[in-house]
């Protein structure tokens, strides 16, 4: 049975909550601050809290803020609100793909899963990407997914979700590496917590602080269409949906909520919403016999084909029900091919960090089997 829905539980006292157009509102409520002031005076906080963030901690003291040109009426408002990573690593499991999943504990002793990927095969450069989860568990039960049997336990704040790019920022600066881009592919359905994923977002892009790039951030979901419209109006970061069936009948049976937004009531909202110049991303994930026929490659291609879209094809990973597994390497290539030939533009995304449990579907079973509820072997924030 999942453990007890509960909101936010995390003290919202940190300054990765707030965006810096929350701040300067908080800040102009002070006698001596105009709006300007106000919005300039954020800034400047996030620029001295998060502009170097990769290199450590920003001195939060009078001196530190004075020193950072943050005049000393802001410092009882600015002092309180923590810049400090608040998530300790509970867990470093590295694959022997280089893949590397960090298991985080809050203070609370909620435990969330990030995943380090790199990618140097074929590339000039390296490119690192990180798989973020924005709920401890997940309430939306997907039949294929370790995080649904676990249920929602709750959601995670805005700084949490940025704690998660900050450790991994300074893992990846300490092996040389850079992250390069950011999905939102881990724990929990970023749409059931969208207020804190938005929030989350516009402190990562804001450019006065960590100054990700926005079109380098993915967003994915399994179809909660009465967010759609949401996302699209406030953010710039790209969206993936998971189709993983090519009708309603086995989408209901694999993804229970397809059962509240239908593939057309889905597809009607991307179409309606989207703007002009973005697409979406199509997830689908294999599964031997259930969903891959050549004819399931036909239905596929007809369902995506009013959308601007590509359509990304995952092997399906071992998960909590045995009788969902990948077919033949062989089988993938025909159906990618039977996609190619109607159109589709399509990339097959092979399976990464499987043997540490850190593949798609995957997070939390394998590292709540290994890690109990003591704090001994945790890595204060890095
Ligand atoms: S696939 Fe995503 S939405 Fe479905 S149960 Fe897993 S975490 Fe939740």
């Amino acid at each position: 049975m999942s453990a007890p829905l509960v909101q936010l539980t995390a003290k919202r006292e940190r300054l990765a909550d707030l965006t810096t157009g929350e701040l300067a509102s908080r800040l102009a409520d002070h006698e001596d601050c105009s709006a300007a002031k106000g919005l300039g005076t954020a800034k400047k906080i996030f620029r001295h809290a998060f502009g170097n963030d990769a290199l450590g901690d920003a001195t939060w003291n009078c001196e530190g803020l004075s020193e950072a040109q943050i005049g000393r009426w802001a410092h009882p408002i600015v002092l309180p609100l923590s810049p400090r990573i608040a998530l300790n690593v509970a867990e470093h499991a590295p694959s022997s793909d280089g893949t590397v999943r960090l298991l985080l504990r809050a203070p609370d002793n909620a435990l969330i899963e990030s995943v380090i990927i790199p990618a140097d095969k074929g590339r000039n450069q390296p490119r690192t990407t990180l798989c973020l989860s924005s709920q401890v568990g997940c309430a939306r039960a997907c039949r294929f997914c370790e995080t649904g049997v676990l249920g929602l336990q709750r959601q995670l704040s805005s700084s949490e979700i940025v704690d998660q790019f900050r450790i991994a920022q300074r893992i990846c600066r300490d092996s040389g590496r850079q992250l390069n881009n950011l999905v939102f592919m881990g724990m929990g359905e970023p749409f059931d917590n969208l207020r804190e994923v938005l929030r989350a977002l516009a402190v990562l892009t804001d450019q006065h602080g960590f100054a990700f790039p926005g079109s380098r951030i993915t967003v994915s979901t399994v179809g909660v269409a009465d967010k759609i419209a949401e996302f699209f109006a406030n953010t710039r970061a790209e969206l993936a949906i998971s189709l993983n069936a090519p009708d309603d009948a086995r989408r209901n049976h694999l993804m229970p909520i397809n059962e509240r937004f239908d593939l057309a009531t889905l597809i009607g909202a991307v179409r309606q919403h989207m703007p002009a110049n973005r697409r979406v991303l199509f997830q689908y994930a294999l599964f031997a016999g259930v969903n891959d026929s050549l004819q399931d490659a036909a239905l596929l291609a007809q369902l995506v084909s009013a959308v601007r879209c590509r359509v990304n094809i995952i092997p399906a990973n071992p998960g909590p029900d045995p009788a969902l597994v990948a077919p033949s390497t062989d089988h993938v290539n025909l159906f990618v091919e039977a996609l190619a030939k109607r159109g589709v533009t399509t990339l097959v995304r092979r399976p990464r960090g499987r043997d540490i449990g850190g593949a798609c579907g995957q997070l939390a079973g394998a590292a709540r089997r290994r890690v109990g509820d003591g704090a001994q072997t945790d890595t204060p924030c890095l």
